[in-house]
């Protein structure tokens, strides 16, 4: 298979970039005939253009020092000869011309080497058989000249020419991409190869936008569109030659010849966009012409609005875009797109065996459901549900359709079947299902949990989950317990783990015990009455005497305290009830509440003489010796934190080492959404 070999500028700037360059032609040799084109050095044709003598001395010496590294003895004379000749020539020749010598100069040193390496190379005259606008002449005499000889490597400079009339002119800068594509189009060769500094065409200039990368295959027309608004990586008049002959077009890394680079041919766009290419303030964002015409202008102007950045104009140009903004955010603003367009976060799958089916499991599901793609753009995280179960059936379905068909035991066919990285989700008020915590942790599966009785139980085993999760190195998390969606826990956390003593808590935790106290007055609706309404609206347990007890506040003071590193058991808890607690059926109790009515009307009227607001405290002290515990009604002082407090809001009040005044978390404690909203959170950390 014949080929035609293009080397910029840069890949042939030095004498180890020519030897590098010969490496790569000879390979290619062994395949069939090597047409190698090439420009100047680097910052030749700058220098010729200025033509003073300075810049041409200049040049003298890099081509000479080349010639000096590259040969030895007696071709090292001859070479050195040849350029000077050709500097004398220069120097004589009228000033449209000099431009020409720059390609002339490279490619002779180049052939030159070829040459002293015993391969038959022979030297083209693009000067001779190139012209300029009549492709049909240029291809007929690139034909004959190929054909007199039979070397397996021709050398021919880029860029260089002859006009109709026969005088010597160029092909314009840059032009001699377009000169590897007439020789390659004119002796139909296999492969046209652009080799040039960068890895390819690539989804941006990568010198504006640093997480550019490779493009690996585009059509004709993508790489037209990039070429003709600024991507410089090509010439733009070189596609044509090469569409038309059918050719695909390789641009390469001379200086990674292994390493990525892009095909340029006939096949179909995959993506949808391109790349992003700039020119005079002018952004193109090129769309493959395959696909449908769509606009995104919506997701450009989102994409820059994000970034500060006010277009001037947004506008679909065929299925591409034309973008245009200030010359001082231009850089920011190919950034802001390329992140947009190019820069897809990778998608990390999370799969969520979910079990309960409360208030809390619905909002959970429905939340998860209406977040995803939210939470997918901000978070490159896919939450999928692929497992869910009550307390009789369960179902699992890695596709994420999961449907609650089968009995028996949960655990042990998440155990079976869960993927790597997969959490369970606890949303039930189960007693037990913390007993399975272990061996879920063990199997490399994360917990995240709202069921505080999970939490709340013996120190021995709550040590026996943490230390599962850290040994399996996942996750257990389970902020909900404690305020709903108020990072308490987490908060605590932070100062216990950069080792800032926690010095006291005061947790006004009881949502259903807040809202009572806060709506009794004395000689105003009873507490009873109270209590049986906050039951109607499900704001206590079941059984209230649960929330009276100071029960469930304990739970919430045992997780809190863990988390401060006190290995708090209920035991060590003075739990002082609103009321003594009658025993027998919830009836009962309410008939023995009316009888207290008396005694909690006193003690509400004596605070309230006092200024004091009755709130329900769960706290923990840190004293000389050891931690003490305590829950019951507590008289605050309009300068306390909790005065304040409305309705069922919760508070936390935190003391600790570092600080004179306290850390104070307050807001909304209770809700289905707040809980749901919370595991989500702790979903996603
Ligand atoms: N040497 C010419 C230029 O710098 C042509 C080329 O490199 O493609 O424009
Ligand atoms: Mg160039």
């Amino acid at each position: 298979m014949d080929s035609v070999l293009k080397f910029g500028g840069s890949s042939v700037a030095s004498a180890t970039n020519m030897s590098r360059v010969l490496d790569i032609v000879e390979k290619q040799a062994a395949k069939g005939k090597v047409v190698l084109v090439s420009s100047a050095i680097s910052g030749c044709t700058d220098a010729l253009l200025r033509a003073d003598e300075k810049s041409l001395a200049d040049m003298e010496k890099r081509h000479r020092d080349i010639v000096t590294r590259l040969f030895t003895g007696a071709e090292r004379q001859q070479v050195q000869q040849q350029v000077d000749t050709l500097f004398t020539e220069l120097r004589r020749a009228p000033v449209p011309e000099q431009v020409t010598f720059g390609e002339i100069l490279s490619t002779t040193i180049l052939c030159a080497k070829l040459q002293a390496e015993g391969i038959p190379a022979v030297w083209l005259d693009s000067r001779k058989l190139v012209v300029k606008e009549d492709e049909a002449e240029t291809f007929r005499r690139i034909r004959q000249a190929v054909r007199g000889t039979d070397a397996p490597i021709y050398v021919a400079p880029g860029f260089i020419c002859q006009d109709k009339d026969g005088n010597i002119s160029t092909l314009g800068r840059g032009g001699s991409d377009y000169s590897a594509a007439l020789y390659a189009a004119a002796i139909g060769a296999g492969s046209l190869q652009i080799w040039t500094d960068v890895p390819g065409i690539m989804t941006a200039n990568p010198k504006q936008v640093p997480a550019a990368r490779t493009i690996p295959r585009m059509s004709y027309a993508a790489a037209l569109d990039m070429a003709s608004h600024g991507a410089k990586v090509l010439y733009a008049p070189t596609v044509a030659p090469a569409m038309a002959a059918g050719i695909d077009i390789e641009i390469r890394n001379t200086f990674a010849p292994e390493g990525k680079y892009t095909v340029i041919g006939a096949e179909a766009d995959a993506a949808r966009w391109i790349g992003v290419a700039s020119e005079g303030g002018h952004i193109r964002l090129a769309g493959s012409r395959t696909a449908a015409p769509g606009t995104g202008c919506e997701a450009a102007s989102k994409a820059l609005t994000e970034a500060g950045i006010a277009a001037l104009s947004i506008r679909a140009e065929g299925a591409s875009l034309d973008v245009r903004v200030r010359e001082s955010v231009l850089e920011q603003a190919l950034r802001a797109l390329h992140r947009a367009f190019f820069q897809e976060l990778p998608i990390e799958e999370i799969n969520l065996f979910i079990a309960g089916d409360g208030a809390v499991a619905g909002a959970l599901l429905g939340m998860l459901r209406q977040t995803a793609d939210t939470v997918k753009e901000r978070t490159g995280k896919l939450l999928r549900v692929v497992g869910r179960a009550n307390s009789r059936q369960w179902g699992i379905d890695l596709g994420g359709q999961p449907q609650l068909s089968q009995s028996g035991d949960y655990i042990a066919a998440i155990l079976q079947s869960a993927p790597k990285g997969a959490l369970f989700v606890d949303v039930t008020d189960s007693e037990t299902l913390y007993k399975r915590y272990v061996e879920l942790l063990e199997a490399g599966i994360g917990i995240v949990s709202s069921n505080r009785r999970s939490i709340a139980v013996p120190y021995p085993e709550y040590a026996a989950m943490q230390a599962a999760a850290r040994e399996n190195g996942v996750p257990f998390r389970y902020e909900t317990t404690v305020g709903a969606a108020l990072p308490m826990l987490e908060s605590i956390a932070r100062g216990t783990n950069s080792c800032n003593e926690i010095l006291s808590i005061e947790a006004v935790v009881s949502c259903t015990l807040n809202q009572i106290l806060g709506d009794y007055r004395p000689g105003g609706e009873s507490f009873a009455s109270l209590v049986r309404k906050a039951q109607a609206s499900g704001l206590t347990e079941p059984d209230p005497r649960l929330d009276l007890s100071g029960r469930d506040a304990l739970r919430k003071l045992l997780i809190l305290a863990r988390e401060a590193g006190v290995q708090l058991e209920e035991e060590d808890v003075e739990i002082t009830p609103v009321v003594p607690l009658a025993g027998g059926s919830v009836e009962d109790f309410y008939q023995a509440l009316e009888a207290q009515e008396e005694a909690l009307s006193r003690a509400a009227r004596e605070a309230e003489l006092q200024g004091f607001r009755r709130r329900f405290v769960a706290s923990l002290e840190k004293t000389a010796d050891g931690y003490r515990a305590g829950i019951g009604i507590r008289n605050v002082p309009p300068v306390h934190p909790a005065y304040h407090l409305r309705g069922t809001e919760n508070a936390i009040i935190v003391r600790s080492a570092f600080h004179p005044y306290p850390l104070v978390i307050q807001g909304p404690g209770e809700g289905a959404r707040e809980a749901a909203s919370s595991i989500l959170n702790d979903l996603l950390r």
